[in-house]
């Protein structure tokens, strides 16, 4: 029997979570956001750009972050996360998959996030080249829930829905 024709399209999903603490710059997106607080982690711990690359890296089947930017190597500390960004859509691309829409969620008590979300918006667009309304973006807090603990951590998740270059 003829094996059905795969449709052009596929899905990938990221999570990633960071602590947050004192000394370190507050990465999310890949743009600054001023705060006492920072995201602790081998590289500039940008939970967003994380999960993103995650997300990507998953519509290709391909290794994650962890596996393929491993935190005991001394070539990612303090790396830059849209690098890194960088580097997983490459992979991606050469397995034939573009970017067709990313659609992301940032958990985050304090600080606000809302006032970032565009310029956040803008900047993962940049690094994948999309454009801006190519990249969906909501900051949420937890409402006491304790899901995330205020000042403790900040949490990104995000789906991506790529489409394979038509041979
Ligand atoms: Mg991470």
């Amino acid at each position: 029997m003829a094996q059905l024709k795969q449709p052009p399209f596929r899905i990938g999903i990221g999570f990633d979570a960071h602590r947050l603490k004192s000394g370190r710059k507050l990465i999310l997106g890949g743009i600054h956001i001023p705060h006492p607080l920072g995201l602790a982690g081998h590289s500039d711990a940008d939970a967003l750009l994380h999960a993103v690359a995650d997300a990507l890296l998953s519509t290709a089947a391909l290794p994650d972050i962890g596996t393929l930017f491993p935190d005991t190597d001394p070539r990612f500390k303090d790396a830059d996360s849209k690098e890194l960004l960088r580097q997983a859509y490459a992979r991606v691309r050469a397995k034939g998959c573009r970017v067709c829409h990313l659609s992301c969620v940032l958990v985050c008590d304090h600080p606000k996030l809302s006032a970032y979300v565009a310029d956040i918006r803008a900047s993962i667009a940049r690094i994948l080249r999309v454009p801006n309304d190519a990249v969906g973006l909501s900051a949420k807090t937890t409402e006491g829930t304790q899901l995330a603990l205020k000042n403790k951590s900040i949490a990104a998740f995000a789906t991506c829905l790529v489409m394979q270059d038509v041979k």
